[in-house]
């Protein structure tokens, strides 16, 4: 069954949007089965968002994903990965439907709270970055 990797970022965490967010995804039917709260260090926040490192923010970015904790979570269901990102909403909170996580919960791009895994090679990638085989349920 399809995987994808999702994780509540410091800003999240830190509002106390924990349990709001796993409800809207265990409310879907999709099912947790990894689960664990870490502060990445700036050197593993770069290896998460490689892929971004020649732009303006990376910096930034790696940056905040380090400044406190994140919940790392590994999420299973049909459809999982473009369902998940259809939950999160667009990436810049004001562009994102209200219903959606970032739409009603966020305010701007540079603190919108959750990530998730945008297709199944990065799923697969990011699931292996932040989790042992044997953490997975
Ligand atoms: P994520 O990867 O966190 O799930 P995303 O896939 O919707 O978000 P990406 O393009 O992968 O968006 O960007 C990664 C993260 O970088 C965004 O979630 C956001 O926090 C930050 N970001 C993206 N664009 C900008 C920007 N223009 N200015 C500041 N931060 C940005
Ligand atoms: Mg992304």
């Amino acid at each position: 069954l399809e995987r994808t990797f999702i994780a509540i970022k410091p800003d999240g965490v830190q509002r106390g949007l924990i349990s709001e967010i796993i409800s809207r995804f265990e409310r879907k039917g999709f099912k947790l089965v990894a689960i664990k709260i870490v502060v990445p260090s700036k050197d593993f926040a770069q290896k998460h968002y490689h892929d971004l490192k020649t732009r303006p923010f990376f910096d930034g970015l790696c940056d905040f994903l380090s400044s406190g904790p994140v919940v790392a979570m590994v999420w299973e269901g049909e459809g999982v990965i473009k369902y998940g990102r259809k939950l999160i909403g667009a990436t810049d909170p004001q562009k994102s439907e209200p219903g959606t996580i970032r739409g009603d919960l966020a305010v701007v791009v540079g603190r919108n709270i959750i990530h998730g895994s945008d297709g199944p090679e990065t799923a697969k990638e990011e699931v292996n970055l932040w989790f042992k085989p044997e953490e997975l349920v």
